[in-house]
């Protein structure tokens, strides 16, 4: 799969209000306010905007930060990484490098195995629930 690109007009009719401030101008949700912050089903987390797998629930923590928090992307997920020095911090903003949707920063004061937080808005990402029978083999 390659590259997506969309006309701001086609993002706006894909996704919420709230999608698309997060996703395509780089916005942040308020804290605690998102959806997956306190989720904790077995499933992945997909990009919203292209459905790309970005990361699955065994590698999210509760980091008390008020935005879903993982220590590791999926090895298939491909986020690109790169500076972000708005709002007058030194950050790593998080990007999906199918669709350049902005998914969070990533900061160095996670857990192992990667010591690494991403930290990433609810409204950035599609959840999708393992399939039963993973359920019952646990
Ligand atoms: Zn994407």
């Amino acid at each position: 799969m390659g590259k997506i690109s969309k006309t701001d007009q086609e993002w706006r009719e894909q996704l919420t209000p709230e999608q698309y401030r997060v996703t395509r101008q780089a916005g942040t949700e308020a804290p605690y306010s998102g959806r997956y912050e306190q989720a904790w089903e077995p499933g992945h987390y997909h990009c919203v905007c292209c459905s790309q797998p970005l990361f699955e629930s065994g590698s999210k923590f509760s980091a008390g930060c008020g935005w879903p928090s993982f220590h590791s992307e999926l090895a298939e997920a491909g986020i690109v990484q790169r500076p972000d020095n708005s709002h007058g911090m030194n950050r790593v903003e998080l990007v999906c490098w199918r669709c350049d949707a902005h998914l969070g920063h990533i900061f160095p004061d996670g857990p192992a195995p990667t010591g690494m937080r991403y930290c990433i808005n609810s409204a950035s990402l599609d959840f999708r629930p393992a399939p039963d029978r993973d359920k019952n083999a646990e």
